[in-house]
């Protein structure tokens, strides 16, 4: 039996989680499950999956949360805060961690189960965004396993021969065709995208995902986290990754070789194939994902992306040529911006504007520990909401 812990289990990677883990009883079991504010949905999943450890953001939360399982007469220890976090990613019956929680709030407790030295099925980009080479040294350090669950990171690790442990150019990979679908203002107008609302800017077109990677989605920063991800995760150099728009989302990404062969790997636009896959690695089990109809499909289409029209892209692109802490000043200000859009706070295209400001006010530092990352981390967050309150962009 497989223990696993789910950090953000109420979002929608933590749910399509549990929907794999809950076809394989005999292989998988439930060690913790954690959430946000999300008290309800939590007891659900409990009552649901029978977890060790229940984790809540606050002591509130988690006093409401005991109330709840009360009722349900579960023995299950409700924790929490990030001690609470740490605990579940650290707990010695869980051999793998989904770390599913969005944003920076995810980076510690990703930590704890690097240093913890498990298997974790990476969904939250931005910790890796964030702290690159130390997340990268501490896995090495640790012997934790980490395997992507961003879909196009785990194609591109089906597309590459298993276990090799050699660089991209010395198992003949020329370069990296990272999939994007473009979103839903691909073909918007210019002048009409400053007054796109947050309801169509999360109505994706082929993902249902949480609001903040659907906003990432509709300016494409989200392409531009992943490409840095990519260099991260297969020590790939930036200029050896080729952003792909491909508006099906069918093909996941893509490795061409030297010899001019290219691999993609295709599938419904389903999480439930990657979370299997890291599940499993290097076995396969079944997912619950609708097959490809590839009679339905008929056409696949690729175009170059679009700078003009996505400049979170460029920006995320820089900040990886700038190197140090540009990457965490460039996810932090991401963060800040997007979330004063979904208030209503700021227009669409200002998000890439107060993304711009922040990373021209802050120098990019050598990220020479985690408390360095945590507090650009702050320092950024700061400016942005300046920049935001004062509009000086
Ligand atoms: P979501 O908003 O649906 O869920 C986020 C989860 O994190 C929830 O369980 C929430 O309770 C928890 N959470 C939020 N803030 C927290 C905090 N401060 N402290 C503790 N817990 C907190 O997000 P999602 O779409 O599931 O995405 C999660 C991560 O996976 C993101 O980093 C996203 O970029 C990445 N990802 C998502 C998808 C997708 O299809 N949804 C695909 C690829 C990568
Ligand atoms: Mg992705």
């Amino acid at each position: 039996m497989n223990g696993v812990s789910i950090l953000g289990a109420t979002g929608s990677i933590g749910m399509s989680t549990l929907d794999v883990l809950q076809r394989h009883p005999d292989r998988y079991r439930v060690v913790g499950l954690s959430a946000n504010t999300e008290v309800e949905r939590l007891a659900e999943q409990c009552r649901a999956h029978h977890p060790q450890y229940a984790v809540m953001a606050d002591e509130l939360a988690a006093q409401r949360l005991r109330e709840r399982l009360r009722k349900i007469d579960s023995h299950i220890e409700v924790l929490a805060g990030l001690e609470g976090l740490e605990t579940i990613a650290a707990h010695p019956q869980a051999d793998s961690v989904m770390a599913a929680i969005v944003g920076a709030a995810g980076l510690v407790p990703a930590l704890a189960a690097v240093r913890a030295g498990k298997r974790i099925l990476l969904a939250n980009k931005e910790a890796l965004v964030m702290s690159g080479q130390i997340f990268m040294d501490e896995v090495r350090e640790h012997k934790a396993e980490l395997l992507p669950v961003d879909s196009e990171h785990n194609a591109i690790l089906q597309c590459l021969p298993l276990l090799s442990g050699k660089s991209l150019g010395e198992i003949g990979v020329n370069r990296i065709l990272l999939t994007a679908s473009g979103g839903p203002f691909r073909t918007t107008s210019l002048e009409a995208l400053h007054g796109v609302t947050p309801a169509q800017a999360c109505a994706h077109p082929n993902w249902d995902m949480g609001r903040k990677i659907s906003v990432d989605s509709a300016t494409m920063m989200n392409k531009g986290l992943e490409v840095i991800e990519a260099c991260w995760l297969f020590a790939a150099p930036p200029e050896s990754i080729q952003v792909v728009i491909h508006p099906q989302s069918i093909i996941h990404s893509m490795v061409e070789y030297v010899d001019g062969s290219i691999l993609a790997q295709m599938g419904s636009p389903d999480m439930r194939t990657p979370i299997a896959y890291a599940l499993a690695w290097p076995e396969r089990i079944a997912s619950g994902v609708k097959r490809l109809n590839l009679f339905e499909v008929a056409q696949l289409n690729f175009a170059a992306p679009d700078m003009e029209r996505f400049p979170c892209l460029r920006l995320a692109y820089e900040a990886l040529a700038r190197g140090g802490t540009a990457t965490t000043v460039l996810s932090a200000a991401n963060e800040v911006a997007v979330q004063a859009f979904l208030e209503e706070k700021l227009s669409f295209t200002a998000i890439a504007e107060i993304v711009e400001a922040t990373l021209n006010k802050i120098p990019s530092k050598t990220a020479t520990s985690l408390n360095v990352i945590l507090d650009e981390d702050v320092r950024a967050r700061q400016w942005a909401q300046e920049l935001i309150a004062h509009k000086a962009v």
